[in-house]
């Protein structure tokens, strides 16, 4: 029997086209194509065996097909302030993080792109990690799928990918998977309600602006100049600051600046009224971000009056700015921590870090 057909690595209208065909071919009522596609997606399914609505014979040449491969549930931590926190172990053994975060009437669920991260920056759990390995489009939008499965399920009203991993390495499965995410046929989220977070990888940046619809794009800045963000994201040297600033004020719909503060590193008055200025050239909403505490690299979050002071230099400059509160601080829910506890580090011997989930 040739390989089956994973019908969820598909977009929804190929994964539909692919059910078509199968049907045309096995002599089925064409409707039964759409009735499967919507099982994929919109109102999940277990498993092709759990369609219980189809005749037995026609569930079983559909498996004989084709697959919906899961995604296994290592672990599980609910905080007091509702965040919860999964680890999604993969088939290859590989392990990734997502995070439910609800606010109020939202509930923004932050995703994974890679299993691990290439990318080192200073304070970051995921860099310390390592890379493993690019997820592919249905275990990025599985993760999605999976808190949907859940009893009783969790509908995502938002999705940030702010998990482990950068999405803008990763294109080619993001692409597929934001058309997942997005399109009424497969799950059905608003673009304005997704956001790429990225270091500022340029010709994934451009992409991204390429396509129609308006998702929202979220830059790790981080700091105001290269020297300084140069320590913090090695990153830089590819895709300097300048750069990133100019992507970003060419780019079709508004960006987010996400900035982690750090006492006494990033957090003075001068780096304010830099990051004021760049802000302005590309008319960008800050994020200021909390350092997840128990972090190293010798970093400190920075004060609360540091932080205020912070925000109201770039609010006096016209800048508008958004104050995160770090969520799920009692679950070790630094993204990274959860893996690192259940499983080892992959590079035995680097410091343990916390990447925290930020709502943009
Ligand atoms: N690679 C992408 C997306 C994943 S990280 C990116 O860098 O944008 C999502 C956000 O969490 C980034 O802004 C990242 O810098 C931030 N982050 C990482 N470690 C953190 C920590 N310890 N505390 C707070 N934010 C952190």
């Amino acid at each position: 029997m040739a390989d089956r057909i994973n019908l969820l690595d598909l977009g929804p209208a190929d994964a539909e086209a692919r059910l078509r065909e199968f049907m045309a071919a096995s002599r089925e009522a064409p409707y039964r194509a759409r009735q499967v596609a919507r099982r994929l997606w919109r109102s999940p399914a277990p498993s092709l065996a759990a369609l219980t609505d189809l005749p037995l014979a026609l569930r079983g040449a559909l498996e004989a097909e084709f697959t919906l491969p899961r995604l296994t549930v290592a672990a599980r931590q609910r905080s007091v302030d509702g965040t919860e926190k999964f680890l999604f172990r993969l088939a290859d053994g590989e392990a990734i993080e997502t995070v439910a975060i609800p606010d109020g009437g939202r509930l923004t669920l932050c995703i994974s792109s890679q299993a691990g991260c290439a990318l080192q920056c200073a304070f970051c759990a995921t860099g310390a990690m390592g890379f493993g390995r690019n997820l592919a489009p249905w275990e990025i939008a599985g993760q999605v799928r999976e808190v949907m499965l859940l009893d009783p399920p969790i509908m995502p009203t938002n999705i940030v990918f702010m998990g482990m991993g950068e999405p803008l390495m990763n294109w080619r499965a993001v692409d597929v998977a934001l058309t997942t995410l997005n399109d009424p046929a497969g799950i059905g989220i608003g673009a304005r309600h997704i956001t790429v977070s990225t270091v500022g990888v340029l010709p994934g940046i451009q992409a991204l602006a390429a396509r129609p619809e308006q998702f929202r794009l979220a830059i790790s800045v981080h700091a105001p100049s290269d020297a300084l963000r140069q320590r913090l994201m090695p990153i830089n040297t590819k895709y300097p600051l300048a750069a990133v600033i100019d992507a970003a004020r060419t780019f079709v719909r508004r960006v987010t600046f996400e900035y982690v503060l750090l006492g006494g590193v990033n957090d003075r008055g001068g780096d304010a009224t830099a990051l004021a200025a760049l802000a302005r050239q590309c008319g960008a909403f800050v994020n200021l971000i909390p350092l997840h505490p128990g972090g190293t690299g010798g970093f400190t979050p920075s004060t609360p009056s540091a932080t205020a002071a912070f925000a109201r230099s770039l609010r006096a400059r016209g800048v508008e700015v958004a104050l995160r509160k770090s969520r799920g601080m009692d679950i070790s829910a630094a993204c990274g921590q959860l893996r690192v506890e259940r499983l080892g580090r992959r590079a035995p011997g680097r410091p343990e870090e916390h990447a925290d989930i930020h709502v943009a």
